[in-house]
C-alpha cells in the first residue's frame, strides 16, 4: 500500500527515520522503518529504488514522498499504514512536550523477537515482478 501520510511523510522528507526504540506497538508490527532514496515517483526508478527493501522489512518511508507498507492483505498493510502513522504523530507530540525516552535495549530486545504477524514482504516481492511483467507487457511503466 502507498499514501502520504503528514506526519510519517514529515519524516521522509526530514530524511529521519522513525526511532525505531520508542512505541511497542512500532516495533512489535513494523519493526525498522528504513527510508528509500529518493526516486521521480510514477517512474521505474521509484520501483527499482524500493525493491532491494521488500523482503526485509514491512514498511518504508520514501524520501520527500511517502510510505509503503506490505501485508499479506490490504488490511493488514493499511493497519501497518495506520499505526505508522499513528506512531510518527505521537513522536512528534512527544517532541513537542519534551524529549521522548526510549525503551531500553531489553525491552526492545523483548519486541524484536516476538514473532510478528505477517512478517517480511516477500509476497509483495511477488506481486511488482508480476505487476511488472503486465505492465511491460501492456506498454506501461510500473507507477508506485
Ligand atoms: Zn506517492
Amino acid at each position: 500500500m502507498h499514501a502520504h501520510p503528514p506526519a510519517a511523510t514529515g519524516f521522509a522528507v526530514a530524511g529521519e527515520e522513525i526511532p525505531a526504540n520508542l512505541l511497542p506497538e512500532l516495533i512489535f508490527l513494523l519493526g525498522r522503518v528504513p527510508i528509500v532514496p529518493y526516486g521521480t515517483p510514477g517512474t521505474p526508478e521509484l520501483g527499482d529504488r524500493v525493491e532491494p527493501y521488500l523482503a526485509e522489512h514491512d514498511a518504508l518511508l520514501l524520501a520527500n514522498h511517502g510510505a509503503v507498507t506490505m501485508g499479506r492483505t490490504l488490511d493488514e498493510a493499511w493497519i501497518r499504514m495506520e499505526s505508522l502513522e499513528h506512531a510518527a504523530r505521537i513522536i512528534v507530540a512527544a517532541r513537542t512536550v519534551g524529549s521522548p525516552r526510549p525503551l531500553d535495549a531489553a525491552a526492545v530486545g523483548k519486541l524484536e523477537s516476538a514473532p510478528r504477524p505477517g512478517a517480511t514482504g516477500e509476497g509483495c516481492l511477488r506481486v511488482v515482478e508480476e505487476y511488472r511483467g503486465h505492465s511491460a507487457a501492456a506498454g506501461r511503466a510500473p507507477a508506485i
